[in-house]
């Protein structure tokens, strides 16, 4: 708290370096508005927003210690409570009017207004300040108490004592190590440093700010669709900014436009009721591994091609815009062949990029007998493998099921939803027993839409270089609860390094990543609203403007399917990706219930 109120005691002279700065500043404290400064853009933005930071440094580090000291698992009531009321008193700080929003059952939401006088467009920033769960033996220092070290501990790293340390000092290579330094509170910390900044500089706000920062994320988001449905009021937005996730490997900032759905099945095989001898019973009693082997290889080829009929159909091809982006994504393949020591990858060595816009079937392990040291010469009683489904825009869980289902059913298996009994084996042909996860659907967000131009816009002005634009993240996060909660664009913007140990034990944030999002802040909380009217190219002209005005209608319609002209009609491959003109929209077609129920 103390480190706080100093930021804010500081009053924060600027360090541009004309006359003009400190005189801005205070007559911005005082409510005058400045034009010089309002109209702050590009390099000279982002000099102002990067000298007060580079000034401003060792009380950020600290205000975002404070926050980090607070345990953050979403079950652990107290503690948890404490981080929302925190959170919401630091936005207070900045002038937010903020409130906590009942989590119908889960931590509250920390919701914050900060509005633009004058601004036409509202801008949502998602973030979650919960935290995996830690085992602190597996760290180097306990998880919950923040340490600033020069380089990761196993390469030698020294911890910096915060209290120490000046401006000027500290190198942005230096890595804040804790649990959720990268995810996910390091967003919520740098846009509240680009609004310290923003305003030290008296530019202002292009926008109107709201704020939705979850508590339960990584406990898989349960009561999200309730708190989403019960504010949709409050949640009106221009767009959403979803600020999660790690940068591109290159360490560049990147914006994504979506993510894979998910969906997980285990198929269990039958043989003997009890392990037989191979000798005696061999060629004679079925044999249940040999036989899931074939179901999995009737699933998928070793190509990663998904050989289920009809599988692909209701894959949605890639628009110009998203080929195009994929096609200025910087090569990754190489080295990450390299440092996995892969000598080929599927698909005839098609890039990654490419490879995670389609749907994959993925085998996450197999058991049955034994290897090794406890294999013995029996027949094995069971055999089951567990696979994990990743959904690309337009297939849901259901379809998925359904196609699967009937795929095995054409070959003759019978399929059961639970352990059968002796009676059931005995009288069932080709048994299969199939278990579903529920899963979740993929979302995608248009890459043309001028929402999702302008925050790629505003982001590359912010950074002074150029990002990546990527269609989809090959994960999965349940984005389409969003899209289909507000019928508004979602879109991505990481800001944590890619090796930063997310989700395990020493995670950490590289502090450059940290300078870079605040810079990235900046420039979308100072830029975006002219970018939409129509500033930097944005704005499209002709008939592509009238393109641009039908999406945006189709969205606000909230009812058309506006999917089925860019539907494949065949199964996807490298050859496939349609030259047929951009799929229209985000993907937020209302699922029917009772999928939707199912994909919790
Ligand atoms: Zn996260």
């Amino acid at each position: 708290m103390a480190f706080a109120d100093e930021l804010y005691k500081a009053a924060a002279p600027i360090d541009r370096r004309s006359s003009r700065a400190s005189c801005v500043c205070a007559a911005l404290l005082a409510g005058a508005s400045v034009a010089g400064a309002a109209e702050l853009q590009g390099a000279a933005l982002r000099d102002a927003v990067r000298g007060w930071r580079a000034q401003h440094e060792v009380v950020l580090l600290r205000e975002f210690a404070e926050l980090l000291a607070i345990p953050n698992v979403a079950s652990d009531a107290p503690n948890i409570g404490r981080n929302a009321e925190h959170i919401l008193r630091m936005f207070e700080r900045r002038g937010a009017k903020g409130r906590l929003l009942d989590g119908e059952g889960g931590p509250p939401v920390v919701f914050a207004e900060l509005p633009a006088p004058g601004a036409r467009r509202t801008l949502m920033v998602y973030a979650h300040y919960d935290g995996q769960p830690v085992d602190p033996a597996r760290w180097s220092s306990p998880p919950w108490t923040p340490v600033l070290r020069t380089a990761p501990p196993d390469q030698g790293g020294r911890a910096m004592a915060l209290d120490a340390l000046r401006p000027g000092q500290i190198d942005p290579e230096w890595r804040l190590y804790a649990r959720s330094s990268s995810d996910d509170k390091a967003p919520v910390v740098a846009v509240l440093a680009a609004l310290d900044a923003l305003q030290a500089a008296g530019v202002t706000r292009s926008v109107n700010l709201k704020f939705f920062l979850e508590g339960e994320e990584e406990a898989g988001s349960p009561h999200l669709d309730k708190v989403l449905a019960k504010s949709a009021a409050l949640l009106q937005a221009d767009g959403w900014l979803l600020c999660d996730g790690p940068v591109h490997q290159t360490r560049r900032m990147q914006v994504y436009y979506g993510a894979r759905g998910v969906t997980g099945l285990e198929i269990t095989t039958y043989g003997p009721l009890r392990p037989l001898h191979s000798g005696h019973y061999g060629n004679w009693a079925p044999n249940p591994a040999v036989q899931l082997a074939h179901v999995v290889a009737g699933l998928r080829d070793v190509e990663g091609r998904i050989t289920v009929a009809g599988f692909y159909d209701d894959v949605r091809p890639l628009s110009e815009a998203e080929r195009a982006a994929l096609a200025a994504v910087p090569p990754v393949d190489e080295a990450l062949r390299e440092s996995f020591a892969l000598h080929q990858t599927e698909a005839a060595g098609a890039p990654l990029v490419e490879r995670i816009m389609l749907p994959a079937l993925n085998v996450r392990g197999l058991e049955s007998g034994a290897v090794g040291e406890r294999a013995s010469n029996a027949i094995p009683s069971e055999a089951s493998v567990s696979i994990d489904f990743r959904l690309v825009p337009d297939q849901t869980p259901a379809k998925v099921r359904a196609r699967v289902e009937a795929h095995l059913r054409g070959q003759g298996f019978t399929l059961v939803d639970h352990a059968p009994t002796a009676r059931e084996r005995r009288d069932t042909p080709r048994l299969l027993r199939l278990h579903w996860e529920p899963g979740y659907p993929p979302a995608r967000t248009a890459l043309d839409l001028p929402f999702s131009r302008a925050v790629a816009a505003a982001v590359e002005e912010g950074q002074g270089a150029p990002i990546v634009r990527m269609p989809s993240l090959g994960g999965s996060i349940p984005m389409y609860l969003f899209a289909q909660a507000t019928g508004r664009p979602i879109v991505g913007l990481p800001i944590a390094n890619h090796d930063n140990n997310q989700h395990a034990a020493d995670e950490n944030l590289r502090l450059q990543n940290l300078w870079d999002g605040i810079e990235s802040f900046a420039a979308l909380i100072a830029r975006l609203g002219p970018l939409l009217d129509g500033g930097a190219g944005a704005q499209p002209r002709g008939a592509e403007a009238e393109r641009f005005a039908s999406r945006e209608r189709a969205i606000d319609s909230r009812a058309s399917d506006s999917t089925d002209e860019g539907r494949a009609a065949g199964a996807p491959g490298r050859s496939s990706v349609s030259p047929r003109g951009p799929s229209a929209g985000i993907h937020f077609r209302r699922e029917p219930a009772e999928s939707l129920e199912a994909a919790r």
